[in-house]
């Protein structure tokens, strides 16, 4: 069976990607690393209810636990209207490295789930990636599976965000504006 390493931004966007590579027979290992998320408390909630839900699921995980909140705040500056291709680039480089350091045939990212992510524009970054650490970027379409996603996280009480996961995604919750 082939090893692939599964990015993963938070517990409720896993739920039907986990199952779609698993109705495949592909048994993920889940990495947690997403330094874009602020504040700690909120990093620490999505963190920790996927180490519950993956226990649950019986699904390796490994967890790169890093609140990076200056190194990403340095990284977007001063494109502050850009940031999500920046924001792609550091988890789609970190996961390939790791994926490529750690014996694995492919990685890919629950990011592809969600129907309000830039899905050509993190699809592009993350293969650029591949290409950068040798290692194969496994597309999957996943979006048409969001809302079934969404409303399993809610049946199983799992933490539900309200932000993607920067503080300027969290001010876009209170004030309107275009990402
Ligand atoms: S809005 Fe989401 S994808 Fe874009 S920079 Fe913020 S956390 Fe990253």
């Amino acid at each position: 069976m082939k090893k692939t390493l599964l990015h993963i931004c938070c517990a409720p966007c896993s739920i039907t990607c986990i199952d779609t590579l698993r109705s495949e027979d592909i048994e993920p290992v889940g990495y947690w690393f997403n330094p874009n998320i602020h504040p700690v408390t909120e990093y620490r909630a999505r963190r920790d209810c996927l180490i519950k839900y993956a226990e649950d699921i019986g699904m390796e995980l490994r967890v790169n636990d890093f609140y990076g909140l200056r190194d990403f705040v340095r990284a977007i500056y001063p494109a502050l209207d850009e940031r999500c291709g920046v924001c792609y680039r550091m988890r789609a480089e970190e996961t390939a490295k790791f994926a490529a350091e750690n014996g694995f045939d492919s990685f890919c990212t629950t990011l592809l789930v969600s129907p309000y992510q830039n899905h050509e524009l993190l699809r592009k970054t993350a293969e650029e990636a591949a290409k950068k650490y040798g290692v194969e970027f496994l597309y999957r379409d996943f979006r048409p599976r969001f809302r079934e996603g969404q409303a399993k996280a809610r049946e199983l009480g799992l933490y539900m965000q309200k932000y993607c996961g920067c503080v300027f995604s969290e001010e876009e919750r209170y004030i309107k504006k275009k990402k």
